[in-house]
């Protein structure tokens, strides 16, 4: 476990040298602990709450920065005041009159599996953006955003990320009525109550709620009548200030035959996409899943998942099956955990996709170094060697980002490539040229015409 003592007083001291020390003295000076860590969340108590406002608004972002050097970039801070922590801190005094109703939690967490929480949903760059969002809405259900929408293709880790936010917000406070619903299911209780005339108990269902989870809202397509339901639930809940959190396959604009009043509604608030994630991502999903199924995690080697996390690219939940597969294959007939008998273990599922065809050999590379290195009209042994002429860094920065969008090979074994660099240097480069390519259309167009150069489809 980390020591966020240790670390806030890191951050402190670096704080001290990158503000003024009036700026430094009226925020930090006075936070001398953390308050405490509780589901992701660093507590830090603000000498008021004017401070907590200003932190909030002018320096959370850089705080989580420098956390984030620290610890795992899902922990972010969180700022309260000293009368927030005594309520926090009664919360946990075992007064029998506190002590919620028996099924008080049944009764309320309906719908929702408690195995999906923000703990063990690995964050990357393909669901960062996200994965935020979904904590803040969590943490301020009704405040922070409101829809909460969220798109994407199937497997990518929506459900989990809904589920995440149903599980800690009733965490924070028993008494919240969650509910997690998938659409068809909401249809199929709209039908019910209209064939059986039980709309009282519809509405209580849907209405008398704090957090509506509706998933895979596309399938509301072409239901008219249960859509102009769900428009009125919706008016009312967000009327209320309760917080509703939809997931789709696709961006709301995209829904196919549902009413536009009801998509409209879906952007008032804050839609966020997940994407299919890189290997590293890919290959730190099955550490996880493998802490979760293993008491030893260094059962299987790096190698052997960066093998299945190489053939399954493109959705999570079978990237997941695949290790369950070698999992139980190899402890099922008591075999060594090695490439081999992976291979064996996943053979019918590998048959049925087109492995191969991502792998690269020395050719490939060579080949993008020579066009790169020409198209910038340096040599080819400048990109691997040390030099730190902005020219090279670039053209270099440039190479690594495009190995990396053809290949998908690890940053540590583009590092490899380039003479053995750390993967920390090939992470800046590769994140230095998207954002180039973000804010300077020349930077874009020369990437765009070099990927096609490589071979890029
Ligand atoms: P979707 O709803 O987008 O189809 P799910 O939420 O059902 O996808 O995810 C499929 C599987 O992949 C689940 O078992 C889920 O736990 C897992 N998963 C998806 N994203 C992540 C992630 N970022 N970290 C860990 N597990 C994930
Ligand atoms: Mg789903």
């Amino acid at each position: 476990m980390y020591n966020f003592e240790d670390i806030w007083k890191k951050i402190k001291s670096t704080l001290q040298t990158e503000f003024d020390n009036d700026i430094y003295n009226e925020h930090f000076a006075e936070i001398n602990n953390v308050f405490r860590v509780n589901n992701n969340l660093v507590y830090l108590i603000a000498p008021n709450s004017f401070i907590k406002n200003k932190i909030e608004n002018f320096y959370i972002n850089r705080l989580n920065y420098y956390l984030n050097n620290f610890v795992e970039e899902k922990y972010l801070f969180k700022i309260i005041t000293k009368e927030q922590a005594a309520i926090e801190i009664s919360k946990e005094q075992p007064y029998e009159i506190n002590k919620p109703e028996e099924n008080l939690e049944n009764k309320y967490k309906t719908g929702l599996n408690n195995t999906y929480t923000f703990d063990n949903f690995v964050v990357g760059s393909s669901n960062r953006l996200a994965y935020t969002s979904a904590m803040k809405v969590a943490d301020q259900p009704g405040i922070f955003a409101n829809p909460l929408y969220i798109f994407g293709d199937v497997g990518l880790g929506k459900t989990h990320l809904m589920e995440c936010i149903g599980n800690y917000a009733l965490e924070n406070n028993i008494n919240l009525k969650v509910l997690y619903v998938k659409t068809d299911q909401f249809i199929e209780d709209y039908a019910s109550a209209a064939q059986n005339k039980t709309f009282d108990n519809f509405s209580k269902k849907y209405e008398d709620i704090d957090i509506l989870l509706v998933d895979d809202i596309q399938f509301l397509s072409g239901k008219n009548k249960t859509q102009l339901e769900f428009f009125k639930i919706f008016e009312k809940l967000k009327d209320n200030n309760k917080q509703i959190v939809i997931t789709s396959d696709r961006p709301a604009s995209d829904l196919y035959d549902i009413m536009s009043r009801l998509t409209s509604r879906f952007e008032w608030g804050l839609s966020v996409d997940i994407s299919k994630p890189n290997l590293d991502h890919r290959i730190s999903i099955l550490k996880k899943k493998l802490s979760i199924e293993t008491s030893d995690p260094e059962l299987i080697s790096e190698d052997i998942l960066e093998y299945i996390a190489s053939v399954f690219d493109n959705n999570i939940r079978e990237l997941e099956g695949a290790l369950k597969r070698v999992l139980f294959y190899c402890t099922a007939f008591n075999y060594k955990f090695t490439i081999e008998n992976t291979k064996d273990a996943l053979k019918n599922l590998i048959n049925s996709k087109n492995i191969g065809s991502k792998d690269i050999d020395r050719n490939n590379y060579n080949n993008i170094l020579d066009i790169v290195s020409n198209y910038y009209n340096i040599n080819t042994s400048d990109l691997l060697s040390k030099k730190r002429q902005k020219k090279y860094v670039f053209a270099r920065q440039i190479s690594m980002y495009i190995i990396k969008d053809l290949y998908d090979l690890t940053f540590k074994r583009i590092g490899q490539i380039f003479n053995g660099r750390d993967h920390s240097t090939v992470i800046y480069g590769i994140e230095q040229i998207s954002n180039y390519i973000q804010t300077d259309e020349s930077v874009k167009k020369d990437v765009d015409k070099l990927l096609i150069k490589c071979g890029k489809k």
